[in-house]
């Protein structure tokens, strides 16, 4: 798998990334912290097996950290890719909302990250305005990422965003996602609309 050259990337995202990162393993530390005391404090000998209760406390301080710290995309390793293919298809799903199948058009976006199998991306993200059974997907109508795109994934964020856009043949102008929250944003801006962080643009 290609690594991101993290050095290339702007100082000011870099910042941003490395406070994001440090606020998640942090956060993480304090709730293991707070397991390892609890661990102290229970008294688990009622219990068949008392070292079940420790295993216990951890797993749901473990859940908590990838619950508010997004702690499992922590593990998930960095790469950097190109996208080779943009494609739709309508996903139908066996319970939509009032039990009727849900219908949901499923963006995927394949990228050559330098293994032998392409890696693929399936992205949705419901329209908030529109009724979430037409299953309008965001992804399809903001068309974040583009055939030729240079991606960037980095640790412990939630979605791989586009690097080094300069020239655009777009018809429209060109969309970014938010990789800290998924929020789409065109070039101008500096500091993502949702969540205030500094963007790569
Ligand atoms: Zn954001």
């Amino acid at each position: 798998m290609k690594k991101p050259d993290f050095a290339s990337l702007p100082a000011s995202f870099r910042e941003e990334y490395r406070r994001h990162i440090l606020l998640r393993v942090l956060g993480s530390a304090v709730l293991f912290a707070a397991a390892a005391f609890l661990c102290t404090r229970l008294d688990f000998s009622a219990l068949r097996y008392p070292a079940m209760g420790i295993v216990m406390v951890f797993a749901v301080a473990a859940a908590l950290a990838c619950i508010l710290f997004r702690l499992h995309a922590l593990l998930r390793p960095s790469w950097q890719g190109t996208v080779t293919e943009v494609g739709a298809f309508e996903r139908i799903r066996s319970t939509g909302t009032r039990g009727q199948p849900g219908r949901r058009m499923m963006v995927e976006v394949t990228v050559d990250r330098g293994e032998k199998k392409p890696y693929v991306l399936s992205l949705f993200r419901a329209d908030k305005i529109a009724d979430g059974a037409a299953g309008v997907n965001l992804f399809q109508t903001h068309a974040p990422y583009k055939e030729g795109d240079t991606l960037v994934y980095l640790r412990g964020l939630r979605y791989p965003a586009r690097f080094g856009v300069t020239v655009t043949d777009e018809l429209f102008e060109p969309e970014f996602v938010c990789p800290f929250c998924g929020e789409f944003y065109t070039m101008e801006r500096k500091t993502c609309y949702r969540c205030g962080r500094t963007l790569l643009f």
